[in-house]
């Protein structure tokens, strides 16, 4: 079975609250009961691969062993055009332990000026590649991207992460500046703008039968 019917129990294999608040958002409608790898005291895998696909599939396929359910987990970054791709697969380990995001976006200023590059102004991309896991071992990757230019200082109390230092193109407000609906951006009053909602419209196509991807 490869449909997340309305009811069905996910296990959503994340630790962080901003992304398991956004998977609320964006299955949340769709009737799907929504547990986390964190809310059920499981372990972090280690995410060893080179891709975002490979460390989405660690995550999602150790929540199904640990729990037989279906889960779902993201694996996402910030790349840096004049960082060479930069934090990438790292951009949750520059936020250090325990994370702290101000520091992190800060780290991004230094680099940046380090290399004598204005951050206002700055290309960049988040990426997500989403993996859904099954019992009977089915694995299907969703990816998505939105690109945009970052600024300094960081703008907007909203999101997590390094949303107040992202701004979309095309747009006027960071992540950080927009709510959670202008951020998804999902139809039908927009086309999918974060990278997350716009691999999730990928997902919602494939196993919700919703074409629109629509929360
Ligand atoms: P990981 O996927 O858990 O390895 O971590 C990805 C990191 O990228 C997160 O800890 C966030 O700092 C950052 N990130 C991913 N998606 C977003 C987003 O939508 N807004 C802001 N930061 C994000």
């Amino acid at each position: 079975m490869t449909r997340l019917a309305p009811g069905t129990k996910l296990v959503v294999a994340t630790h962080n609250k901003g992304k398991l608040a956004e998977f609320r958002d964006l299955l949340g409608p769709h009737g799907i009961a929504l547990t986390s790898a964190g809310e059920l005291g499981l372990p972090e895998p280690a995410e060893t691969g080179t891709l975002y696909a490979e460390n989405a599939a660690i995550k999602a396929r150790a929540a199904t062993a640990a729990t037989g359910l279906p889960a779902i987990s993201d694996d996402s970054g910030l790349a840096i055009d004049a960082l060479d791709g930069a934090p990438g697969l790292f951009t949750a380990d520059w936020a250090g332990n325990p994370r702290d995001f101000a520091a992190a976006m800060a780290r991004v200023d230094r680099e940046l000026l380090l290399r004598g590059v204005q951050t206002t102004g700055a290309k960049a991309h988040f990426v997500s590649a989403l993996c859904l896991t099954w019992p009977g071992g089915t694995e299907q990757i969703f990816e998505g991207r939105v690109f945009g230019t970052l600024v300094w200082p960081p703008r907007g109390e909203k999101g997590f992460g390094y949303d107040p230092m992202f701004l979309p193109d095309g747009h006027t407000l960071t992540f950080g500046e927009m709510g959670p609906e202008a951020k998804h951006g999902l139809p039908p009053k927009g086309a999918g703008l974060s990278h997350r909602a716009r691999a999730f419209m990928k997902l919602a196509q494939s196993v919700l039968g919703d074409a629109a991807g629509k929360a």
